[in-house]
């Protein structure tokens, strides 16, 4: 009888044991599938994050398309408008660009944006935003600076341009642009402060290119 039941409890601890190990098994393959699918979310965050960067992006330069501007607009304006900070935003059109595209090409003109909004990138902040409003024109957006400080900063760039040739066939040209400037008053909507920017910048154009109005 003895012997039955020992011979029955071993059985028992077997059967156990072995469920043991499978549960154990099964534990670890559970573990390391989750861990896939948590590594695969990653990645697809990841691919969807660099997806809508790319659809606020303009192709051909890298700065932000006029969705992108739409986006970083909103934000600047909102932060100045809660901190009561300066908002200065520029429109700048390159000066006889039609000249450069009609004696160069187009690709030598496709060159010359790209070249004109690298110079841009190196010498403005981390935090000012630069977008590429259309074909030629650019705005830029300049948190929490002064009209003044915003001029000069223009001028900067103005001057690193005549320095920074644009090189193309070995031959140097030398890109230029007109700008008009306007501090955002608070709460004015991105439509009308870009409006006085671009009546700024045609005066400039009026005025023989190649400089910066306020407006
Ligand atoms: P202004 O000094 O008065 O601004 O004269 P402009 O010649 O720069 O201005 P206009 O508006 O007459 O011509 C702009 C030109 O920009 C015409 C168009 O072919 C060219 N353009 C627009 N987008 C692109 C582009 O993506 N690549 C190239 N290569 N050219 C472009
Ligand atoms: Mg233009
Ligand atoms: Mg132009």
């Amino acid at each position: 009888e003895l012997g039955h039941l020992l011979n029955d409890i071993m059985q028992d601890t077997r059967v156990i044991q072995a469920n043991t190990l499978r549960s154990h098994e099964e534990l670890l393959e559970t573990r390391q599938r989750v861990q896939d699918s948590e590594e695969k979310i990653r990645s697809l965050e990841q691919a969807l994050e660099h997806a809508s960067e790319k659809v606020r992006e303009d192709q051909l330069t890298g700065v932000l398309n006029r969705r992108g501007l739409d986006d970083a607009f909103e934000r600047e304006a909102t932060r100045a408008d809660r901190n009561q900070t300066e908002l200065c935003v520029a429109l700048l059109d390159i000066d006889n660009f039609k000249r450069l595209n009609d004696s160069m090409g187009h690709q030598a003109g496709d060159q010359a944006l790209i070249h004109l909004t690298n110079v841009i990138k190196e010498s403005l902040r981390p935090s000012d935003s630069v977008a590429r409003y259309g074909g030629e024109e650019f705005v830029i957006l300049l948190p929490d600076v002064s009209l003044e400080q915003a001029e000069l900063t223009l001028s900067r760039l103005q001057r690193e341009l005549t320095k920074k040739f644009f090189l193309y066939n070995d031959e140097r040209v030398l890109v230029t642009f007109s700008a008009g400037l306007s501090l955002r008053e608070p709460t004015e909507e991105q439509a009308d402060v870009i409006e006085r920017a671009d009546k700024a910048m045609y005066r400039a154009k009026q005025a023989g290119k190649n400089q910066v109005m306020i407006g």
